[in-house]
């Protein structure tokens, strides 16, 4: 068994804590490694590791930085492979899954090589006679980075490769469930020709998370995680001063129109509420069935339910892997089971699911669950699991109503025909990111990526132009130059930059 230790200043060290927690497979189910777990100390450390690295990476001019931008886009681009199987033993989700969500990363590493472009200022002449008026960006300092377990490549990768392109230092505080793939990251940004120090992480709990919100050296705080935990990190990293973006949980709805085309919906529906065993942030959990297109898609949707392949991660038969824990399987079937006591119709029953040759791991089955009413727990609660509840609405505008009632607001779909009723939705609605025929509308990277209401808490959304604008703070110059004679040294080689 291995020991996953922090990266600090350019080096592996088991930190001061003392404490370790258990990393498991969960396709077997069992532990295959342990992490350290951060104490105050040990935070102290990288924070101050990367507040002296921010002294000369801040200054690093625009070419320096977007070099090195540029080998690590390649780099991970190389490594897409190792890294996928690095997040399928460690999340459990299928190998086409896990190279995806790295696919999904590079995109934002590769909006992040335009920094340049990003950055450039706006500037008035002569604003005022002789006068001119410019403005300009600085990064902020040591930013920090706190991520769920769901996407251990992808959702940092919201925020680091940004946050060091404007010039900032990082300390990248990730799940302790499945924390090998940034330790693997931090090697390729040291061949990436970065600097010691710029990106740091420390891997540990609530330990490590208080200790970063406590810290006086940081100047801002991304997070993504679960609801609570992103209310409570926006109030005390703002108490503390810190500039914060919180990205919480999500209860996604698609609305199922009568006019859709319902072969073409169930598809989707069935991929967007299944894939990664539902453990997406932007998962659909909720269907809205609306008049008659309720029975005929329940009849499609159970069918592609049940003949989803269930397996291990690595197996390419497999189609969705386990859950993450063996406590998440336990309350997602838990879940299952009061939406049935409650009075929900449990079309496709996914609890008690065997996969053979991987009889310890933690597979819960693809479920459906019918007949679903808003006062349920299976559709107050998250349930971050392969779950889909399906209410039945008379029409579109009490669907969207629905969704508007719902405490979050991360993502949500429609399937239609109808140009006027999407229309409609994509005005009503009262959520961040939106699909049309699409089930998961996560943005591409030069796009914001946000949420509404409890799905996140502060004002930036992440990665794209509102990533730039979270980890950079504006300069406005008003300058006036009164008539000089200078001479310079001139050089006859054509002009590059250095
Ligand atoms: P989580 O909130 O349990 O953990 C997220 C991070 O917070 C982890 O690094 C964890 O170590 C830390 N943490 C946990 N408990 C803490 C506490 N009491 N105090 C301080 N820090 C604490 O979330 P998770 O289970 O890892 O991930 C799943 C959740 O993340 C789901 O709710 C999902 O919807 C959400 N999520 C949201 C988005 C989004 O973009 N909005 C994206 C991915 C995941």
């Amino acid at each position: 068994m291995t020991t996953i230790e922090h990266w600090i200043g350019g080096e592996f060290t088991a930190g001061s804590g003392g404490r370790r927690g258990p990393v498991f497979n969960p396709a077997t189910g069992q532990q295959q490694h342990e992490v350290v777990l951060a104490s105050e100390a040990d935070v102290d450390a990288a924070v101050s590791a990367a507040r002296i690295a921010f002294q000369t990476w801040s200054q690093a001019s625009l070419s320096r930085r977007t070099k090195v931008l540029f080998n690590f886009r390649e780099l991970v681009n190389a490594n897409v492979a190792a890294l996928a199987e690095m997040i399928s033993d460690e999340h459990g989700k299928v190998l086409s899954d896990a190279a995806g969500e790295v696919q999904r990363g590079l995109e934002v590493i590769e909006f992040a090589c335009g920094i340049p472009h990003l950055l450039k200022g706006e500037y008035s002449d002569q604003a005022s006679t002789g006068v001119d008026v410019f403005s300009f960006r600085e990064p902020l300092g040591v930013c920090a980075g706190i991520t769920p377990f769901n996407f251990p490549a992808m959702v940092p990768m919201w925020m680091y490769p940004v946050a060091i392109a404007c010039g900032n230092t990082f300390v990248l505080k990730p799940s302790e469930r499945d924390p090998s793939a940034s330790n693997f990251i931090a090697g390729l940004w040291r061949e990436a020709g970065l600097p010691d120090g710029v990106f740091n992480v420390v891997h540990g709990d609530k330990v490590a998370v208080d200790a970063l919100l406590r810290h006086p050296d940081v100047a801002a705080v991304s997070f993504v995680g679960s609801t609570p935990i992103a209310r409570y990190i926006h109030q005390q990293a703002s108490a503390t001063g810190k500039r914060v973006q919180a990205l919480g949980g999500a209860k996604n709805h698609a609305i199922i129109l009568p006019d859709a085309d319902l072969e073409f919906a169930a598809n989707h529906l069935s991929a967007a509420a299944f894939g990664s065993a539902g453990e997406r942030c932007m998962a659909i959990s909720a269907a809205v069935a609306v008049g008659a297109a309720a029975d005929p898609l329940m009849d499609l949707v159970s069918r592609k339910a049940a003949d989803v392949v269930v397996g291990a991660g690595r197996d390419p038969r497999s189609e969705m892997g386990p859950v993450v824990t063996a406590a998440a399987k336990q309350r997602i079937e838990s879940l299952i089971g009061s939406g049935e006591t409650q009075g929900a119709k449990l079309l496709v029953d996914g609890r008690g699911l065997t996969v053979p040759g991987y009889e310890n791991g933690f597979f819960v089955g693809p479920t459906v669950l019918d007949h679903v009413q808003p006062t349920m727990d299976v559709y107050t609660e998250e349930i971050f699991g392969p779950v889909l509840s399906v209410v039945r609405a008379d029409d579109v505008d009490s669907a969207i109503d629905l969704i508007n009632s719902n405490p979050y607001g991360n993502g949500t779909a429609i399937f239609t025909s109808s140009g006027e009723a999407a229309r409609r939705f994509q005005r009503g609605v009262r959520v961040g990111m939106i699909g049309i025929n699409v089930p998961i509308p996560v943005p591409m990277a030069y796009y914001s990526f946000g949420g509404w209401k409890d799905s996140l808490f502060g004002d930036k959304h992440i990665h794209g132009p509102e990533g730039v604008s979270f980890y950079t703070r504006a300069k406005v110059v008003t300058s006036r130059w009164p008539h000089v004679t200078t001479t310079a040294d001139a050089s006859l080689h054509f002009p590059t930059s250095s």
